[in-house]
């Protein structure tokens, strides 16, 4: 059974691992799979990998369907990688969800833990998202059942607007209705279609680079603006300003239309400029009272509430009493820092992106929140003796990583820094057990709380708070 390319037949799907990949057991050996499965699924498996201990590969045949199964609300399910737990009831999805922390923390080994929160489901399951990104393709992904229909010699559609396919880097998904953000946005996306595909205007070829609309990001938020940026490979007056006139007039809701030239072969616009063409440019989102000003460019937490529920945890487990000296690292637009800031002496926000440190100046201003301070650079580099000299020893670090988790380097520091508390969030409980396991050379965990800021995927966010071994914080 090592050999590849063997399908393996009838096999029962047990349960999820990391990355929302689905899980058998058969003699002994873990096999990993893809595809729209789930447990109490029976299915055939085509192994893409096959080791001694583990293979993984993709579900070919469901031979029989598990009775947990729901109907798909989405018409793209299935093919869309954008919502792939559909099949499953939001409670399991919650129960897979807490599985994957409690597995995750439990693997490290000699480290006691306390007993976990129960996860904090989301009360929106659909349309919860601030923010989308679509991509314009002259390569839409067609199934083979649109080929077929098409027949010989006839022309098909092959623009579209939507997400790329998973794993098809130049394939593009055309959306009618996503249910992960709320109206205006099928609106914005389907407006914007509809006027490109009567006017000739050319979509992307990633391939090629040529072609003219290439990006679309849509905020929708609770204060009930609505900014839209349409990147456009290079500037084409005429057919631009047409264009953007169209969708004000269609969609009088937005109120900030910005755009953005992206000449380069990559997507990213963190090193563009965009413009404005029609509103203040930017954007603003309420957390409890605070407001925070969200440009084009700014990072923010896309599940408003349930980013303010997170943050909420964060504070709760911080348990400040105005005294505190409080490290934010990895503090993005210093939203966390300044949702704990009235309840701590100070606040010292550190983070790679200097624009997103200009946000987080700004964000604290506008919150008048006089005792914050921000610092941009990373925060192996920062965070060294004399900066913890100079602003203060830390009686609490919240630490705020990306998916990678934090660098030994800077587990290291902390260690040496020993502050009595840390509150530790993570977007992946894999890297953040890896970390834990490290920092219990001084600490012991005393909360887990997982929080699902993203229903129908995998993603699980988490919140652990550390204390220092030798410190008494009950008192
Ligand atoms: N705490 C913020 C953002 C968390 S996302 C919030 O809740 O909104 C993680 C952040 O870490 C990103 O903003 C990223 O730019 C930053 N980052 C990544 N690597 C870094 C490093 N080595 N040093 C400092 N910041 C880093």
């Amino acid at each position: 059974m090592r050999k590849k390319n063997v399908v393996l037949t009838d096999v029962p799907v047990t349960g999820y691992a990391a990355e929302g990949k689905a899980l058998a057991k058969i003699d002994g050996k873990v096999i990993f799979i893809e595809g729209g499965v789930m447990p109490g699924d029976v299915v055939d498996v085509r192994l893409s990998k096959n080791k001694k201990d583990w293979a993984e590969g993709k579900a070919t045949t469901i031979h029989t369907y598990s009775p947990d199964r729901v109907e798909p609300f989405c018409e793209h399910f299935g093919l869309c990688g954008g919502c792939k737990w559909q099949m499953m009831p939001y409670s399991l999805q919650l129960q897979y969800k807490q599985q994957q922390v409690q597995d995750h923390l439990s693997r490290i080994g000699r480290m006691p833990l306390p007993e976990m929160n129960p996860i904090l489901g989301s009360e929106l399951t659909e349309k919860y998202r601030n923010k989308l990104e679509f991509t314009f393709s002259n390569k839409a992904y067609l199934t083979t059942e649109e080929i077929a229909a098409a027949g010989d010699g006839e022309i098909m559609q092959r623009s579209a607007l939507g997400f790329h396919v998973p794993r098809l880097f130049d394939k593009v998904l055309d959306i009618n209705t996503c249910y992960l953000q709320d109206e205006p946005t099928n609106l914005i996306r389907n407006t914007i279609k509809e006027y490109a595909l009567a006017n000739n205007l050319p979509f992307y070829d990633i391939r090629n680079h040529e072609g003219w609309l290439r990006n679309l990001v849509i905020r929708v938020l609770r204060t009930g603006e609505v900014m839209v940026n349409l990147v456009l490979h290079h500037e084409s007056k005429e057919e631009r300003i047409a264009l953007l006139d169209h969708l004000l007039a269609k969609v009088p809701s937005i109120t900030t239309l910005l755009y953005t030239f992206n000449p380069k072969k990559n997507d990213s616009i963190f090193d563009l400029e965009p413009k404005v063409y029609f509103g203040k440019g930017y954007a603003e989102e309420r957390l409890e009272d605070f407001t925070f000003k969200i440009g084009p460019k700014s990072f923010f937490q896309t599940n408003t509430h349930q980013g303010e529920r997170l943050y909420q945890v964060t504070r709760d487990f911080a348990g400040l009493t105005g005294n505190e000296v409080v490290y934010d690292l990895y503090c993005g637009t210093g939203s966390i820092g300044i949702f704990v800031s009235r309840m701590a002496k100070k606040v010292i926000g550190i983070e790679l992106i200097k624009e997103a440190i200009d946000d987080a100046i700004e964000n604290a201003d506008r919150n008048d929140v006089k005792n914050a301070q921000f610092y941009a650079g990373d925060v192996i580099d920062i965070c060294d003796d004399a900066f913890f000299a100079a602003h203060g020893a830390p009686d609490v670090i919240i630490t705020d990583p990306p998916r990678a988790g934090m660098h030994e380097k800077l587990v290291q520091k902390l260690l040496e820094i020993a502050a009595p508390k840390i509150v530790y969030v993570s977007c992946n409980p894999a890297t953040q057990a890896r970390d834990l396991a490290l920092l219990h050379e001084k600490y012991t965990v005393e909360k887990i709380q997982p929080v699902d800021m993203f229903p129908h995927t995998h993603h699980i966010e988490n919140v652990v708070l550390l204390k220092r071994r030798d410190t008494d914080l009950t008192s």
